[in-house]
């Protein structure tokens, strides 16, 4: 083999003989294995890892520019699916990147087209089912591709740079409705890494809610813990700044990613938002019970609350207020839907969400 250091972390091995998929996975295997032996250093213990990416040819590519875009893909894949894993780029990929292409196409005319719109749902309490806040949810129908999920096309649109648009779109859409709702009511309105990046996106939010006469105290911004953590300096920073005009802010996703402490008290934020990858375990694994323990006596300690997604049944809903959890998001209070099918009656300080049948 021959090995290379190609960019900062990033290093090539052409390998240039024929090799069959199994002995390339057994090679990738070795490698990440290899890497991921702790070692000493004079400040301590490090424990690093590394994932691998593999195109072959001809099969993946003819040339070198495509074989090193083809390995870059499968690296990307081997990151986002497990990292420190490695990952042979396939078939699959290309319908993958195929697919891509036609979002990457579609979306530029999503805007221009109204094929975009908003649906919510509702941040409930737990103890008393009344809602208190109402997430926006991007929902996409391309008359060219169907549904298109949101995960898949901000994503595409982050790469591109249509994500400004959609988010400035999509935010003023939920800003004219929050002008309809109950005033106890807030809006809680998910930024993309690039949006927390720009700052021209963030001043237009501002310009959008005084435009619409809307009190910033009425929006939280959702910003994962992933984007957090690209540029963990910066994202304090834009949060400091967004709260001091009085916006809230919730840590989105928490436990998906890094989940450090030693990070969380660096980061301005109102509201931590637990993943909901979180509570698949917590019925039947004690310790996920006393992990979120752990995660609601942080949550008190640093004056900030505590919102568990993807509640679905009764048993999680009431094992989580044994935990001492009472704000909860899931389909068991309400699956997100069109605003006009989210039948809000105010009641003075709470709101109560009628059409909500578990
Ligand atoms: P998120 O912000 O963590 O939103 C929660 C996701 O979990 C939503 O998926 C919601 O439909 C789903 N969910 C809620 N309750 C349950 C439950 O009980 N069970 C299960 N299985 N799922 C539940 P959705 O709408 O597909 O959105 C996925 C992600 O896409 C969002 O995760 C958010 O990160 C992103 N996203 C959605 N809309 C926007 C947007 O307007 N802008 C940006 N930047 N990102 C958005
Ligand atoms: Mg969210
Ligand atoms: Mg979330």
């Amino acid at each position: 083999c021959m090995l290379a250091r190609i960019g900062g972390d990033e290093f090539a091995l052409v390998i240039d003989h024929s090799v069959s998929h199994s002995e390339i996975k057994e090679l990738g295997k070795k490698i990440t294995q290899a890497l991921q032996v702790p070692f000493t250093m004079r400040t301590g213990l490090v424990q690093i890892s590394a994932s691998c990416g593999f195109a072959i040819y001809p099969g993946a590519g003819n040339t070198v520019d495509e074989l090193m875009d083809r390995a870059d893909f499968a690296l990307y894949q081997a990151k986002s699916e497990a990292r420190g894993s490695s990952v042979i780029f396939t078939n699959k990929h290309r319908r993958l990147i195929k697919q891509k292409s036609k979002i990457e196409l579609a979306l530029n005319q999503s805007v221009k087209n109204s094929e975009l719109c908003v649906y919510y749902q509702p941040i409930v309490n737990g103890k008393t089912g009344k809602t208190k806040g109402l997430e926006a949810l991007a929902r996409w129908y391309s008359p060219e591709l169907g549904d298109v999920s949101p995960t898949d096309f901000i994503a595409v649109a982050e790469k591109t740079g249509t994500i400004s648009d959609i988010t400035l779109h999509l935010f003023e859409k939920a800003v004219c409705d929050l002008k309809h709702w109950p005033p106890s009511l807030y809006l809680s309105f998910n930024l993309s890494a690039h949006d927390v990046m720009n700052k021209t996106t963030l001043q237009e939010l501002k310009r959008i809610i005084d435009i619409h006469g809307v009190p910033s105290r009425r929006i939280q911004f959702e910003i994962t813990e992933t984007t957090m953590m690209n540029d963990l300096d910066h994202s304090s920073k834009v949060t400091k700044t967004l709260q001091e005009q009085g916006f809230m802010i919730a840590l989105d996703d928490f436990g998906s990613g890094y989940s450090s402490l030693s990070y969380i008290h660096k980061l301005a934020f109102d509201n931590l938002k637990i993943d909901r990858s979180f509570i698949d375990h917590l019925l039947q694994d004690q310790r996920s019970q006393g992990v979120l323990k752990t995660i609601l006596v942080l949550c008190s300690n640093f004056e900030v609350s505590c919102t568990v997604e993807g509640v679905e049944t009764v048993e999680q809903k009431n094992l989580l207020l044994a935990l001492g959890c009472t704000q909860m998001q899931g389909y068991y209070f309400s699956r997100p839907a069109p605003i006009d099918q989210l039948d809000l009656t105010d009641s003075n300080e709470d709101v109560v969400l009628t059409n909500s049948t578990p």
